[in-house]
């Protein structure tokens, strides 16, 4: 007889007990053996697994002990509406990164060219591009692999509204270009102890560590920006949670104006928003 549902529950959440998220883990990994909803888990807890799918859960729980992200193991995260596929050469999407979905939503219109920069699988451009059929955008990554990776999740849900560069942030791109540019660059501090620690440990290093205080990237990014923006247009990045006051600054350095701050789910400092001077 092989284990039932609640049993193979149980198992997991017993072995994963240091995961920080020993329920969550199991649930994801339940449901993509058995292919199903959530829902079955609790409304047939009593289902057998095949030895199939148990053996299959037991290796997926082995490796998850290990450390190995989730989304890695089953290949997939959700974003925003999507469904992404994700592997070992990019950032996994972080619920914490639609903030900056949330706030290009209030700022695109119809017609604009907006770039995201460090696109990695896709997630934020191909967020806004599903929201968004009449904007322009373009999304480029230093990693021929995540440039691949985000192109392979444009086709599968059918976005057809974003060209994918390989290349440097905004090099090889005309003077204001732009109305908006969005991005989630590498913001963690070279010798931050957490990068041993978690997921962090099988993510790129070059899309999680920016120099010895985090803001290499960023500061190069509000550079940039305040060349390929159109007059009036729109920069956003994400940042490190104590970072705010710095982005802000190098905001104000650049020729924004209208800077403004905002928290993400954990009410963590996590975004910087501003407009180019007219
Ligand atoms: N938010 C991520 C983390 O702290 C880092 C993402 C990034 O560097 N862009 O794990």
């Amino acid at each position: 007889m092989q284990p039932s549902i609640s049993e193979a529950s149980a198992y997991g959440r017993a072995r994963l007990s240091e995961s920080s998220s020993p329920d969550v883990d199991v649930q994801v990994l339940l449901c993509y053996v058995l292919e199903c909803s959530p829902v079955k888990l609790m409304t047939a807890p009593e289902a057998e697994l095949t030895a199939a799918q148990w053996q299959r859960f037991a290796e997926l729980i082995e490796r998850r002990e290990q450390g190995e992200p989730v989304a890695h193991l089953t290949g997939s995260r959700g974003f925003w509406s999507l469904d992404l596929a994700v592997d070992a050469s990019t950032l996994i999407p972080r619920p914490d990164t639609e903030l900056l979905v949330s706030l290009a939503l209030s700022k695109l219109e119809p017609g604009m060219w907006a770039a995201d920069l460090g696109t990695g699988s896709g997630a934020i451009v191909l967020s806004l591009a599903a929201e968004k059929p009449d904007v322009h955008f373009v999304a480029t990554d230093l990693q021929q692999a995540a440039v691949r990776l985000a192109q392979n999740n444009a086709r599968q849900h059918q976005i057809e509204n974003v060209q994918f560069l390989q290349g440097a942030w905004l090099s090889g791109f005309r003077p204001q270009a732009f109305d908006l540019i969005v991005s989630n660059p590498p913001y963690i501090e070279a010798h931050d102890p957490h990068l041993t620690q978690g997921d962090v440990r099988f993510e790129p290093r070059s899309a999680l560590v920016s120099g010895a205080d985090g803001l290499m990237d960023i500061r190069q990014i509000v550079t940039q920006a305040s060349r390929h923006l159109k007059p009036g247009g729109w920069l956003l990045v994400e940042h490190g949670y104590d970072q705010s006051q710095r982005v802000q600054q190098l905001f104000h350095e650049a020729g924004f104006d209208a800077i403004t701050a905002h928290q993400d789910f954990g009410a963590q400092d996590r975004a910087v928003m501003g407009q180019l001077s007219v």
